[in-house]
């Protein structure tokens, strides 16, 4: 059983009055994520532990007999159309591409797409981290396969949505956030190795809450930093490949082995990488962790990944260290960290169940008092990832 989004009603009601249907439409819906740990090791190879989360994004849809795509976006309020087979790379970067591109990565794959009348909507803070391009992304591709009967294969079309983000909108991130999307699993986390795709569900232990901290800080610097990062690791690699050629990515880098050829690598190149190798064994600690219910143990490698993330890897902001400090400090938090790739956006918490409420009533007050941003404080549930709505009427 899934919760469905309360909005969902009003969204397909909006699908019949904009585009006069008389017919229901079906609704596809897509969540966003937290990654609990394993920040900036998905596109060094490595493994990472998100989980996706109840807040949506919706896609009610009808197909058309026609081979155009029309979409409404409750959010910008505004409808688009494009011709199917005039969808080429490079897209734009506004809403719209993100259904465009969607089509186009299936189609590119070989699929036969057909026409689709679309209205979209969800309640992911846009822009905080949370993914809510990719659920866009996967929510909008669900309803594309649903209505040109193309079989749902989820690790393919999270491939496939990736592929979307990658190549037609042009955004450098890893695979994480579309098989996140799309494998999440009720109640649990899941285990990714982003080099060969396998994953493991992880239960996240009943006593526990994850409590999302959204800085309202603008991620003004993040586009220009994560390429500026994934660069540092790149070097890395191409300089310790000198003293081993079996080595295709910092998921290869033991820790013993990076300080021992140390030498090769100038001061910040050095600590960038520390931080993706130390991070990368974290996610299996965290998911031994949650299975054993050890939430000190789950809290203190949150925490750990945070000092790590601000003092070797740089990319914290004073927001986001406020927030974890602020988070720290209360009784009920075991640890907290950033999540996503930092600059702005959001922190999460591992928190008591029972204590989660208040916790985040207080955190949240204490920030407000120091920071004037639209900032805001919830719990998230880890929810099944992207599927059709059973019914909408
Ligand atoms: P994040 O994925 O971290 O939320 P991005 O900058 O990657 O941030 O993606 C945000 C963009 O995704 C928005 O600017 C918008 O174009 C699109 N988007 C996300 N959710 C919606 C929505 N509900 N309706 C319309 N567009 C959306
Ligand atoms: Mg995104």
């Amino acid at each position: 059983m899934t919760a469905d989004p309360p909005w969902t009603v009003r969204l397909a009601a909006e699908f019949r009055s904009r585009f006069g249907h008389a017919a229901a439409p079906r609704v596809a819906v897509a969540p966003g994520r937290v990654n609990l740990i394993g920040e900036h090791t998905d596109y060094n190879d490595g493994w990472v532990l998100p989980m996706a989360v109840d807040r949506w994004v919706g896609a009610a849809f009808a197909r058309r007999e026609d081979r155009r795509i029309r979409a409404y976006s409750r959010v910008f309020d505004e409808t688009r159309e494009i011709a199917l087979d005039g969808i080429a790379p490079p897209g734009g970067s506004d809403w719209f591409s993100f259904v465009a591109g969607a089509a186009w990565a299936l189609r590119s794959a070989g699929y036969r797409v057909s026409g689709i009348d679309l209205a979209v909507d969800g309640d992911v803070p846009l822009g905080s981290g949370l993914s809510s391009s990719s659920a866009l992304v996967m929510a909008s591709m669900l309803a594309l396969c649903e209505a040109s009967e193309i079989a749902w294969a989820p690790v393919e079309m999270a491939l496939l949505g990736h592929r979307a983000e990658h190549d037609y909108i042009g955004v450098k991130g890893g695979v994480m956030d579309q098989l996140a999307s799309v494998l999440g699993r009720e109640g649990h986390a899941l285990l990714l190795d982003c080099r060969t795709l396998e994953t493991d569900l992880v239960p996240l232990p009943a006593e526990a809450a994850i409590v999302v901290m959204d800085t309202g800080a603008p991620r003004i610097l993040a586009a220009s930093a994560y390429n500026d990062r994934s660069r540092s690791c790149r070097e890395a690699v191409a300089e310790l490949r000198g003293a081993d050629p079996g080595i295709a990515a910092l998921r290869d880098v033991e820790p013993g082995f990076l300080e021992f050829e140390r030498g090769r690598l100038d001061d910040t190149t050095y600590r960038r990488a520390l931080h993706v190798v130390e991070e990368m064994s974290r996610p299996f600690a965290l998911a031994l962790a949650l299975a054993e219910a050890d939430l000190v143990a789950a809290g203190r490698l949150m925490s750990e990944s945070h000092a790590s993330l601000r003092d070797l890897f740089e990319v914290s902001s004073p927001e986001l260290d406020l927030f974890v400090e602020l988070a720290r400090r209360q009784p009920t938090c075991f640890g907290a960290r950033l999540t996503g790739a930092g600059f702005g956006g959001c922190a999460i918490a591992l928190v008591s169940a029972e204590a989660a409420p208040a916790f985040a009533d207080e955190v949240h007050a204490s920030y407000r008092a120091e920071v004037d941003l639209p900032s805001s404080v919830f719990i998230c549930r880890p929810v099944s990832g992207a599927h059709i709505l059973d019914s909408t009427s």
